[in-house]
């Protein structure tokens, strides 16, 4: 669909600087003396009502005052809440119960409202929770309970509460019901907005099912919305993630043509019955696609003498006013009118955490709520000058906002206020009891009770936090004139922009160390910065020539006089080089993605991730190494004598790596086995010379002496004649358990020291999915998990064992989104899923595949493009965990079902395959997690998300068993196995008599 002229782009920085937006804020913050002296006396009466109404927190306010979030039973809670209506098994469903109830004071809880709906809950969860008893285990729990009363009363109880609850907050559970409920209202004069709740989409299926959802709503709600005209009609809101099952910004122009038609669809339906729609804001990383795809679809000449399409913008966002602008201008070029909800945003947690995982610059969002609520206003005041081309709707609970822009807009019309169905109740009908011709639209979920509660949820985690005003008009121990304090006061001036206890994501392990420099992939302009780069540094591959066995035995005996050297030289030194060449790795990040690109068949994601590795090793060895060989520990000892312990480097290490990460394992084996003291052999995989030979020029750039590190390329042949070499100080490999075992067989047949071996192996890597857990996020996880790297990770998962009371709708949902994987060029930033390493392990893993057509189930068969190194993904089912008995490496996922009842039996084979590498766990039942952890040697346990990517310092990776020796590379266990300990013990008194303790007499 071009437009034209075509459209502006939006360009507006990603994450601009907090101090520079404050400023301005704060220079146009003041209203004129008369409009703000109406501030305080009306803001007042709105908190007093709210404060003083009988039911005035009705609701999410009402359940936040009793079971407020800061509480052990608010949390438990707000996950009973969250999972117990999707549990289908009556077993799992007490033990979670069971699980939750245990974590809080619930018997004791003093009912501080009248509400009913807090009675209710509070009386059920009361009544069962002073069922258990403290002090029993929850195994013991559960028998007693059963035993006494039987489990199902208090499974009843528990879930009759949380229906209640569900039904306040939602307006109905399907579109008629919820139309009929609102007619009454809208006959009072409100205005809805109706949306149909659930999860984005991950499938095909589950985006033309929202699709289908959204247009028979749209016809419904048309049929009924009577004869005014807009804005005076009722409305829909739209998630474009829930109409596309790849919303995301690498899958941009898959996105532009499958789901802008989709949503111009809805919206000419919504256009024939005269309808708003305004399509949602989410996460900061889809905002520029969103409005791609908004402005696309507006620009469609048939919705042309519609001013009902819309857009909600989120004040949180350091880009609100820029996005204001963009639309407004849009509506100029089309001289057309449209609809702003200014909302302040409902993903801020997550946006910090995105942000500090991808390592970004700096924040998207503001880090202190003043900013978030002066932003607002700004955005407000702006929204009402573009009247009429854009009608400002206010989405806001807050007093005090809601009567600063009364104040700014004066009498006039043209805008709106809005609020969600089952909050803000009191305020508004205060408001408009007093301001009559103000007019409030009410946004009114839609949906059963299983995704009600994840709606419901997030309403609380957003509205719980101390700093958010709902959870303080909702304290009365809060004085109204705090909660008077304007956005400007509060900030003061605009070096306190940004929190202080929020690092910026690059701080994050300071005064450690820096973090690495990552990429908003949903920044239009880093992206393409950072793929013109990556054109830029692409070289023609050369091919290097194999050393012979001669020249194995030349390297270590070179890197043994290196090691003389080098092993005199200072930690500080050695460190210091380190860092140099994590700086540099950084500078030139561009030219080894495109060498892992090229070489090693990563995609461009997986590029990054890997650069980022291995500067992280370089810094985080670095600051270890300073810690433990700086100086010598002192230990304690008896008076005239000094006693002291000093690690030291070996002699030479040989570090033999693989190809899957070429970089970040090769540099990794390398930095340490250097910041130990050792001087290093190393011979990377013979898939991946390139990047090696890359890598060690750019360690001897950061200083590194050209005889502590000697480079060797070549096949196993080569690695077997180091491993022999009579002369080395240890071995350090990254590989398969059985070339691990025939290094350890070479080393042990030596005579001499016997040479240590750290070796990093495969696993059989599970992940048990159980009842509790949410379906979507594990069909993420499992994705990222299985299928990320053609799977070719030591910690890729491998056998998914999936409770078999939901095992059918996750294994469908899973294979779906395996379905929406684009499989092709690495070099293709839209690639998900890029070849596997080479001829020979493309024919190994095809042949696993026919196999496994024989003798499993099997559920997925992705399509790979032909010629190259291409496996698609697949999923097999099979009937027992013990039918996988070796580690297959590549994109191919195995399942298993397992009974609620049989779940010991399943670690048990768990445990049989004797890896221990990397395990996952889904679940919202604590005591199963802990019960995982203790029966399972696993060296990383992940928790309700994916099993890859470790990140140095903060998941030290590593496993047991099968899976390798340890310590864990990237933990503060790893250097001292690299080095010699020696104790130095001075007697004191020897020399000159016991100073010391004749001074300490005196
Ligand atoms: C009709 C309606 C539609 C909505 N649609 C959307 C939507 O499409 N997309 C969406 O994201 N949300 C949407 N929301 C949710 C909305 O974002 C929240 O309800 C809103 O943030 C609450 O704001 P408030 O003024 O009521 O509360 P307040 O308590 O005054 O403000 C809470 C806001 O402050 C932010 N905040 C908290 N701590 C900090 C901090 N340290 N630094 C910076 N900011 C902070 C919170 O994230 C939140 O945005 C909608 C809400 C309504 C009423």
């Amino acid at each position: 669909m071009p437009s034209d002229p075509p459209l502006a782009e939006f360009t507006a920085a990603y994450a601009p600087d907090d101090a520079a937006l404050a400023a301005e804020l704060l220079v146009t913050a003041a209203l004129p003396p008369d409009r703000e002296a109406r501030i305080d006396p009306l803001a007042t009466e709105l908190i007093t009502a709210i404060r003083g109404s009988e039911h005035g927190l009705g609701g999410v306010e009402a359940m936040l005052r009793e079971f407020a979030l800061s509480t052990k039973e608010g949390l438990a809670l707000m996950v009973l809440a969250e999972a117990l209506l999707r549990v289908p098994d009556a077993a799992t469903a007490d033990a979670f119960i069971e699980d939750k109830l245990g974590q809080g004071d619930f018997a004791h809880h003093r009912i501080k409202s009248d509400a009913v709906l807090v009675n209710a809950s509070a009386w059920a969860l009361g009544l069962s929770a002073r069922l258990v008893h403290a002090g029993e285990t929850p195994q013991g729990t559960l028998a007693a309970l059963t035993k006494r009363i039987g489990a199902p009363p208090v499974r009843a109880a528990t879930r009759h509460a949380m229906r209640l609850i569900g039904n306040h907050f939602v307006l109905g559970e399907t579109i008629e019901a919820v139309l009929a409920r609102a007619q009454a209202q809208a006959r009072e004069g409100s205005r809805y907005s109706y949306d149909m709740l659930g999860e984005g989409a991950r499938t095909a299926e589950d985006a033309e099912r929202y699709y289908q959802s959204y247009a028979d709503a749209i016809t419904a709600i048309g049929r009924s919305a009577g004869n005014a005209a807009l804005p005076a009609r009722p409305g829909i809101s739209v998630k474009l993630s829930a109409l596309h099952p790849r919303f995301e910004a690498i899958s941009r122009d898959r996105v532009m043509r499958e789901l802008t038609p989709r949503l111009l669809e809805l919206a000419r339906l919504a256009k024939h019955h005269d309808l708003a729609f305004t399509v949602d804001a989410e996460e900061a990383d889809r905002l520029e696609l969103s409005l791609e795809v908004f402005a696309a679809c507006f620009a469609d000449a048939s919705l042309k003498g519609w001013d009902g399409y819309g857009l909600a913008v989120q004040a949180y966002q350091k880009r609100a006013a820029a996005v204001i602008d963009h639309v407004a201008e849009l509506a100029g070029a089309l001289d057309r009118r449209m609809m702003l909800r200014l909302v302040k945003g409902a993903y801020w947690d997550t946006e910090i955490k995105r942000a500090q995982e991808r390592g970004l610059a700096d924040y998207p969002v503001f880090t202190r709520k003043p900013m978030t609520d002066l932003n607002y206003l700004h955005c407000a005041r702006r929204l009402l000058t573009l009247r009429p081309r854009l009608f400002p709707q206010f989405a806001s609970h807050n007093a005090l906002t809601v009567a600063t822009i009364l104040a700014e807009a004066g009498n006039c019309d043209g805008y709106e206020f809005q609020r969600l169905h089952g909050m803000g109740e009191a305020l508004y009908a205060q408001l408009l009891a007093e301001h009559p011709q103000t007019v409030c639209r009410i946004y009114a979920p839609v949906g059963g009770h299983r995704d009600l509660l994840a709606y419901l949820v997030r309403r609380l985690l957003e509205n719980g936090a101390n700093s958010s005003f709902v959870a303080q008009a909702g304290d009365d121990s809060v004085p109204i004139d705090e909660l008077l304090a304007r956005p400007a006061a509060l900030i003061g001036n605009a070096e306190n922009a940004r929190n202080p206890a929020i690092p910026l994501p690059r701080d994050l392990y300071q005064p450690q160390r820096l973090n690495s420099r990552g990429v908003e992939l949903g920044d239009r302009s880093a992206l393409a910065a950072l793929l013109g780069e990556i054109e830029d540094a692409r070289r023609t591959l050369p091919t290097l020539a194999s050393a012979t066995p001669e020249q194995a035995a030349a390297a270590v005996r070179a890197a043994r006089n290196g090691f003389e050297s080098w092993s005199r030289t200072s930690a500080d030194h050695h460190a210091g080089i380190l860092r140099r060449a994590g700086d540099l790795l950084e500078q030139r990040r561009a030219a080894f993605i495109a060498l892992l690109q090229d070489e090693g068949g990563k995609t461009l994601d997986d590029g990054v991730a890997e650069v980022r590795e291995a500067i992280d090793y370089c810094r985080y060895y670095a600051s270890e190494g300073r810690r433990l060989f700086g100086e010598p520990l002192e230990l304690p000892g008896p008076t005239g004598e000094r006693n002291t312990l000093a690690l030291r480097g070996r002699g030479v290490f040989v570090a033999i790596s693989p190809w899957n990460f070429p970089l970040a394992i090769f540099l990794g084996q390398i930095t340490a086995a250097l910041m130990a003291g050792n001087a290093v052999v190393a011979k990377p995989a013979e898939q991946t010379p390139v990047i090696a030979e890359v890598a060690v020029r750019l360690l001897h750039e950061a200083g590194l002496p050209r005889e502590a590190l000697q480079l060797l390329q070549g096949d196993s042949r080569i690695g077997a004649a180091l491993v022999e070499q009579p002369d080395i100080a240890g071995v350090v490999f990254t590989g398969s358990t059985e070339v691990a075992r025939a290094i350890n067989r070479t080393l042990a047949d030596k005579d001499g020291p016997i040479v240590p071996l750290i070796a990093e192996t495969g696993g059989i890597n599970a992940m048990i999915v159980d009842a509790t857990a949410l379906p979507e996020q594990v069909a993420d996880d499992v994705i990222a998990s299985a299928f990320r790297s053609a799977g070719q990770r030591c910690s890729a998962l491998r056998l998914l064992c999936v409770q078999d009371d939901v095992a059918d709708r996750v294994i469908a949902m899973i294979a779906g989104a395996a379905r929406e994987l684009k499989i092709g060029d690495p070099r293709d930033p839209a690639t998900h899923v890029g070849p596997v390493i080479d001829a020979e392990a493309k024919a190994r893993l095809d042949a696993h595949i026919t196999k496994m057509k024989r003798e499993a189930q099997l559920h997925f068969a992705g399509t790979a493009p032909t010629g190259g190194n291409y496996v698609a993904p697949h999923i097999f089912e099979l009937r027992r965990a013990s039918q996988l008995t070796e580690e297959v490496f590549g994109p191919i996922l195995h399942v298993v079902r397992y009974k609620a009842a049989e779940f010991d039996d399943l670690l048990d084979d768990i445990a049989a395959t004797g890896y221990a590498l990397t395990l996952g766990v889904q679940s919202r039942i604590d005591d199963t997690i802990a019960r995982v952890v203790a029966r399972l040697p696993t060296g990383n346990v992940y928790v309700n998300r994916n099993i890859i990517g470790a990140v140095v310092g903060v998941q030290p990776f590593g496993g047991s068993g099968l899976s390798g020796t340890g310590p864990k590379a990237g933990g503060p266990h790893y250097l001292p196995r690299f080095a010699l300990e020696q104790t130095v013990s001075i007697n004191t008194a020897a020399a000159g008599g016991n100073a010391a303790l004749l001074t300490g007499q005196n």
